[in-house]
């Protein structure tokens, strides 16, 4: 049985619109359609191997290791370099999407909340 593809790899692909801010060859970042924060931006492998960061970090730890200086790249850009980098792994965490991606929010984040 094959599986259909995510959701992200139907935007890596094009069949999906988003508002993409950065791509290169292994990643691309998008802004969340549900923003819970003023920037919110998910930073995406484009490779559906990886179903979160624990199997990413596993398998290929250059590859999250890239994920991470994007998210950096992206905050000085829009969120004035200071961010919060959430990775949700597993349903009862939230994740919804099992193609790993972080979520970077920054933007009047409260100080002292994990929450969003
Ligand atoms: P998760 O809950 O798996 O950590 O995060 C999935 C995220 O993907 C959610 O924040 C959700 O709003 C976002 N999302 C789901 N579908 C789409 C879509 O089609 N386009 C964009 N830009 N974001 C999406």
């Amino acid at each position: 049985m094959t599986e259909s593809p995510s959701i992200f790899t139907r935007i890596v692909d094009r069949e999906i619109p988003a508002d993409i801010v950065f791509e290169s060859d292994d990643v691309i970042a998008f802004r969340d359609i549900a923003p819970k924060a003023p920037v919110h931006i998910l930073v995406v492998p484009k490779t559906a191997e990886y179903a979160n960061v624990t199997e990413l970090a596993a398998g290929d730890p250059a590859l999250l290791a890239t994920i991470v200086s994007v998210a950096q790249n992206l905050a000085d850009e829009y969120a004035g370099g200071e961010y919060r980098l959430i990775f949700n792994t597993g349903q009862a965490a939230g994740q919804t999407v099992f193609h790993v991606h972080a979520h970077v929010l920054g933007g009047g984040l409260e100080e002292g909340t994990l929450a969003q």
